[in-house]
Parts: C-alpha cells; structure tokens; sequence
C-alpha cells in the first residue's frame, strides 16, 4: 500500500483551472519532496488530500483510505503543517494541542504532547498564549498541532518560509527522526537545498502539471550543465575551447561541461598548446539550477 495516491487528479477555481490530471504516488516511509514555483498547485494538491479542498476530478487516498469516501480515517492518517499560521488567539499551547487532540478522539495525549514540545524547543511556552508568541514560535505550535495524533504521514507546506535557521535546524532534526521510524514525510519548500539535503524523491509541479517525479539521484544527474574551472600558466584559452567559456577572472577560466568525457577534449586542448594546467575543479550543478532550467524548458 502506498502512503499517498493521487489518480487524475483535477481542480477548477470558476474557469481556472489550477491541477490539471495530477497522478502520482509517495511510497510509505519516503522522504518526498513536492517543488514547484509560487502557483503551481502545491497547496491546492495538499488542501485536497486533507480533506480541506474537494477535487473537481479524480480520486486520492491516504493509506488507502479515500479522503472523501473515508473522510475522517483518511484525515486521522495525515498531519498537514499549513502554509499559512492558523490559530486560536486565546488558546495556550498546550491547551491548543490538547483540543487538537480532541478533535481525534485522543484522550491521554500529555507524554506525547511533552515530547513534542521538547523536541520542538516549545517546553517553556507550553503556558503561553498563542498570541503572545512571535512568529517563529506560531510555527513551530503549527508543526505541533500537526503531529498531535501521530500520523503516518506528514506534510509540510513552505514550514520554513521566512523561519530563523535555529528553527530549521531544530525541526529538520526532528522530522528526519520521525522519517527514520516510519513515518511518511511530504515536503514542499523554497529553499531548494532543503529538499536537496533531506528528500529522497522529487516530483516538480509546474501549472498544475506534474512534469517530473524522480528519484533524487536521478533527478540530480539531468543538471546537463556541469562546470568545469580551470586554471591556466598565463597564456591565452585555446581557440577551440572559447565556445564553452562561461567567465573568465584572469588566469581562470569556468567552461561548460557537457559530460565528464568532454574534460578529456578540455586536457587535450590545453596540452596540444603547452599550456600548464595549475588547478582544475568540477562543479555539479545543484537541485536549485536543476529546478530553474526544468522550470524555463
Ligand atoms: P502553490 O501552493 O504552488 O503556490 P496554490 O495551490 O496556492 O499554488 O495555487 C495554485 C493556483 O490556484 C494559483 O493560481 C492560485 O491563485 C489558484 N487558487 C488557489 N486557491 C484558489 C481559490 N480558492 N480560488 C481561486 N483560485 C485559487
Ligand atoms: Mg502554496
């Protein structure tokens, strides 16, 4: 069974229309990243697998269970971290997480809600009002409220947009720790080196089309451009190499890779003129140029 499936899915705001057949799966136990610039459906898509959104066409389900057919199942196994701060100004935090709590039927959730807390750095604003706490710590409360009734599958939508790095750093850790005991976890984010660092599949969405779902290795690898630089004894670059130049800064050169076999035609170059190679170094492009070339194809 897989955690998460989309099949066909479509979604029509009046005559827009924002998802147009969506299909895809997210295996239990991934690290899955969904990118996509501002408007390319991810919210929507999260919105419809919570049960918040219906879909105009297609079905999805979570564990199995269909979000419309089997609403309350289906939402008891997701936690979704919304992209934007939704709460209860004259809740305390954990009174906000004990009523979340009870909104699935869960009775004697302190142990679980403590750890949460801890984990989170939200230990001493456990008493605190929800309105008195400053943006960073709102997130973090979103995060909580997310993972109350532990569920399968987590997804956060952009939780880091705009969040300090400590932030960052405490919930990577322990959403990394849930991944590694089973839980399911679905990211969607800006920062590109995030997804590239935690997630081990990739789907990008692009207007409401999913133009490719890979794993990240293989994702990684279609970064065509790879770069090579170069630096050169003081002499002029070959002739033959000047189509590839992408900068020069005095005695160094950056030139476009094509594959790691056309180092070698870089090295015959430089050595059919006697030019001394002083220091040579192979860049990979990263998932952040990845995503803007596959996004401007
Ligand atoms: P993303 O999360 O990828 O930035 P969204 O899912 O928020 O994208 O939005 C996808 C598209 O659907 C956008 O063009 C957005 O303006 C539109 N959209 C989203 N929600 C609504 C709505 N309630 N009514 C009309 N248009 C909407
Ligand atoms: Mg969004």
């Amino acid at each position: 069974m897989n955690a998460i499936e989309f099949s066909g899915i479509g979604k029509d705001f009046g005559s827009f229309t924002a998802l147009k057949e969506v299909s895809f799966s997210v295996e239990q136990g991934d690290f899955f990243a969904l990118l996509g610039p501002n408007g390319a459906g991810k919210t929507t898509l999260i919105s419809i697998l919570g049960g918040l959104t219906k879909a105009s066409r297609g079905q999805t389900r979570v564990m199995g269970l269909d979000v419309e057919a089997d609403y309350r199942a289906a939402r008891r196994a997701v936690g979704i971290v919304p992209q934007e701060l939704v709460f209860d100004p004259f809740f305390k935090v954990r009174e906000a997480l004990l009523f979340q709590s009870g909104y699935f039927g869960i009775k004697h959730n302190d142990d679980w809600i403590d750890e949460i807390l801890h984990n989170l750095g939200l230990t001493d604003k456990a008493n605190t009002n929800m309105r008195a706490l400053s943006g960073g710590m709102k997130r973090r409360v979103m995060v909580a409220q997310a993972l109350v009734h532990k569920p399968p599958v987590i997804v956060l939508d952009e939780p880091t947009a705009g969040v300090d790095v400590e932030l960052r750093q405490t919930l990577w850790a322990f959403i990394k720790s849930l991944n590694e005991k089973g839980h399911t976890i679905v990211l969607t984010t800006h920062y590109l080196e995030e997804a590239e660092t935690l997630c081990n599949r990739i789907a990008m969405l692009k207007k409401g089309e999913l133009i490719a779902l890979e794993d990240k290795a293989t994702m990684m690898q279609r970064g065509a451009a790879r770069t090579v630089r170069i630096k050169i004894a003081p002499a002029q670059l070959p002739a033959s190499l000047r189509p590839l130049l992408i900068s020069q800064h005095e005695q160094q050169f950056e030139l476009k890779l094509a594959d790691c076999n056309g180092l070698e035609a870089i090295l015959a170059a430089l050595r059919s003129e006697q030019i001394a190679l002083k220091d040579l170094e192979i860049t990979q492009p990263d998932l952040e140029e990845i995503f803007v070339q596959m996004m401007h194809a």
